[in-house]
């Protein structure tokens, strides 16, 4: 008999071993199978066979057999379990991770061309399909007794007993349609070297926003597909998909698109059509679809933090891209106008090859230059000036884009008689008031109530919203400028695909004068129209206690400024804030971006921070502070065994309460970049996380 080692979708480590009944015909490393597992059965992976049954133990047979095939081949299980191992993770956890996107099977759908046929090899199957239509493979299994299904329903298939249903292709196939444009001398020589580049060769695409980059990866993308390859890009959002389908499918003619807001019957499709997909534009989950003869990756906008998975396996995807390109030998594209400094610096230590794309396509307008307004002095949240400056806009017919990085009306609510701020009863957080539905929303776990209209504590009526949202510049705009056309854009407003696609289309028709938006809202759109670019309040995210406040904020507002002045007119930009003589605030240029990050970049090599050093948080919580103290002390002290490793805490989460429970942490150092993450796992492996306390490791951590 045949024994298999499965990665079982849980957090336990290791790999757990079964037996392979042979009515499941051959078994296949990287098929998933349904287990038994505690009280219930779990679905794994398989990741190794042997024939030699360890004879002391009797093993449970293998429940189910999801699939056919094998889901990924050697080269990119190995990529896995090297991603799983850097980041800590148990194989179940990265494996569910890695293999997401296949875990919406429920929706499969089958059909029967012939019942009678079909009666007389599998009668209960039979008796499910007694007409024609199509069923799901979650209404059948509703219908019969569930042993073996998924094993069943493939070998009918295979058998030509049942169909699958195919569903169409998300995106429209069409012709692909050569590029029109003629390259600039720099473009062309960055093309030069993307086409040529063989096997694994990371590159550092550094240009101003507008500076062509995207019409480099395009491309060197068409080329890659006239080779007989594909090619993925990742981008960092959502938001930023629209433009790119737009982009690509103008160009190509097999493009498909992957990213949280498909349905489960889209992302069916996209699977079932992967081997006719040219190029994969998605958000980081879409790295882990097995895209075949992939033969190259961009990954756009690559400082971004929201490459970073932040729940489940913390892994960046963006990291994790060049582990699978060097695993695949296969180049890599990180582009950005503003690189991170760990990109950075690996181009100055020549790991990564630059280049450069220094200046605007459209540089007949002269560089922005940041105009700073001191609000110690105004009143209300919008300045004369930045009014001012919109209507003169709107009188133009051109459009402005205002950003605001908070959503709400008001980031808290405080009794002017006796101080007290509505806090979240599950984190350590001040709630956020949604005037228009009357309520306080906590932004971190969601909770929700109605506001109330006096404060609960002094009894006084007396209840102020401090500071600003979204919602609360609204409502300004609405008396200050009655005529002008514009939209929110945030979460609370862009609630779906559909409705985001609609308002970017909406101001690219110029149907709109305005947009009002967060962090959403700044990366990577093209509006030529826009010559307006507002910042509301900048002081917002500058003093965070993290060391990478400052890189952050200056990445976004640089990251702003490359919105205005993207078409044939020139743009400004207007940068409202209480701190006028802030260090960043001199620096916001797209110009200065390479004296900045060289900057901060000896700075961080003074303090020995990342990227300098390698940083492991682990965060212990619990539902009582001391139990989650307890085991992050005993966490630290076997940490502090390890010689030259720094170890700090425990100590309280800047969050100290999530969502219920207590969180401290253990921050480790290693300047030495050799220890970590991989001194760590025997002391992991070794120490038991008590029950009630959840453990989470962050190598690499990003918010501190
Ligand atoms: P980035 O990705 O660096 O922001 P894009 O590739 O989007 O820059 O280019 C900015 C704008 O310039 C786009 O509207 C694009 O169509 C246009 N563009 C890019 N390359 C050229 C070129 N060689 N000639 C004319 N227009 C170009
Ligand atoms: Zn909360």
């Amino acid at each position: 008999m045949l024994c298999i080692e499965v990665a079982v979708f849980s957090p336990l480590p290791g790999c757990f071993s079964y037996s392979w009944p042979p009515e499941f015909g051959e078994p296949a490393v990287g098929i998933r199978v349904q287990v038994p597992f505690g009280k219930g059965t779990r679905i794994g992976v398989v990741l190794r066979l042997s024939d030699t049954l360890p004879d002391s133990v009797e093993l449970k047979p293998v429940a189910d057999r999801l699939d056919v095939s094998p889901l990924y081949d050697a080269s990119r299980i190995q990529w896995v379990e090297r991603v799983r191992r850097y980041y800590l993770a148990s194989s179940g956890d990265a494996w569910q991770t890695a293999l997401a996107w296949a875990a919406h099977d429920q929706v499969r759908a089958f059909r029967c061309p012939d019942v009678a046929v079909l009666a007389k090899a599998a009668p209960a199957l039979a008796a499910v399909f007694t007409s024609r239509r199509a069923l799901s493979l979650k209404t059948i299994a509703a219908r019969i007794e569930p042993c073996a299904l998924r094993h069943c329903l493939n070998t009918a298939c295979q058998a030509g007993l049942l169909e699958e249903v195919l569903h169409e292709p998300l995106l429209q196939q069409n012709e692909s349609i050569p590029a029109a444009l003629t390259l600039t001398d720099a473009q062309a020589s960055a093309v030069q070297m993307l086409v040529d580049a063989r096997g694994f060769q990371p590159f550092l695409l550094f240009g101003r926003t507008g500076s062509g980059k995207t019409e480099v990866y395009l491309r060197a993308a068409s080329e890659s597909i006239r080779r007989g390859g594909r090619v993925l890009v990742l981008v960092p959002e959502i938001g930023l998909t629209p433009m790119w389908i737009a982009r690509l499918q103008s160009r190509f003619a097999r493009v498909a698109v992957w990213h949280s807001a498909l349905t489960e019957r889209d992302r069916l499709a996209v699977r079932q059509h992967l081997a006719q997909t040219d190029i994969l534009i998605g958000t980081r989950s879409a790295l882990f679809l097995p895209l075949p003869d992939l033969a190259m990756i961009v990954v756009d906008e690559e400082h971004d933090g929201s490459f970073k998975q932040q729940d489940g396996m913390a892994y960046s995807a963006r990291d994790m891209a060049v582990l699978l390109a060097q695993q695949l030998d296969i180049p890599i594209v990180l582009g950005s106008a503003t690189p991170s400094l760990e990109s950075w610096r690996q181009a100055l230590a020549g790991l990564y090859q630059r280049i450069d794309l220094p200046s605007r396509i459209a540089d007949h307008t002269q560089q922005i230059k940041p105009e700073i307004i001191d609000m110690r002095a105004v009143d209300g949240p919008v300045s004369p000036a930045l009014l001012a400056a919109m209507q003169q806009t709107l009188a133009a017919g051109d459009q402005t884009i205002l950003f605001l990085n908070r959503r709400g009306y008001s980031p808290s609510l405080q009794c002017t008689a006796c101080g007290d701020v509505p806090q979240c009863p599950a984190c350590s957080l001040s709630l956020t008031l949604h005037r228009r539905a009357g309520q306080l929303r906590c932004h971190s776990c969601g909770f929700i109530r109605r506001a109330p209209r006096s404060c609960e504590c002094c009894g006084e009526a007396a209840l102020m919203p401090m500071g600003e949202g979204t919602e609360r510049i609204e409502e300004w705009l609405q008396q200050h400028i009655p005529d002008l056309r514009f939209s929110r854009f945030d979460r609370d407003v862009v609630t779906s695909h559909a409705r985001l696609s609609e308002i970017l289309a909406a101001f690219e028709r110029r149907e709109l004068d305005c947009l009002l938006g967060t962090q959403m809202l700044v990366k990577g759109h093209d509006f030529p129209h826009v010559t307006l670019v507002g910042v509301v309040n900048a002081d917002q995210g500058m003093n965070m206690p993290d060391f990478r406040a400052g890189e952050r904020w200056w990445q976004q507002m640089t990251q702003v400024t490359g919105r205005a002045g993207r078409g044939e007119k020139a743009g400004r930009m207007l940068i409202q804030t209480r701190m006028p003589d802030a260090a960043w605030l001199q620096r916001i240029a797209e110009a200065q971006a390479e004296a900045t990050m060289t900057a901060e970049l000896e700075l961080r090599e003074m303090l020995q921070y990342p990227p300098f050093a390698r940083w492991v948080r682990v965060v212990f919580s619990a539902m009582r502070a001391e139990r989650a103290d307890q085991a992050a002390a005993a966490f630290a002290e076997s940490c502090r065994a390890i010689s030259e490793l720094m170890v700090s805490g425990p100590m309280p989460c800047a969050m100290e309460r999530l969502a219920g429970r207590f969180r401290f942490e253990v921050l480790l150092r290693d300047t030495t970049r050799q220890l970590l993450p991989w001194k760590l796992l025997p002391v992991l492996d070794s120490l038991k996380v008590p029950s009630g306390v959840r453990r989470r490791v962050d190598v690499d951590p990003q918010d501190m």
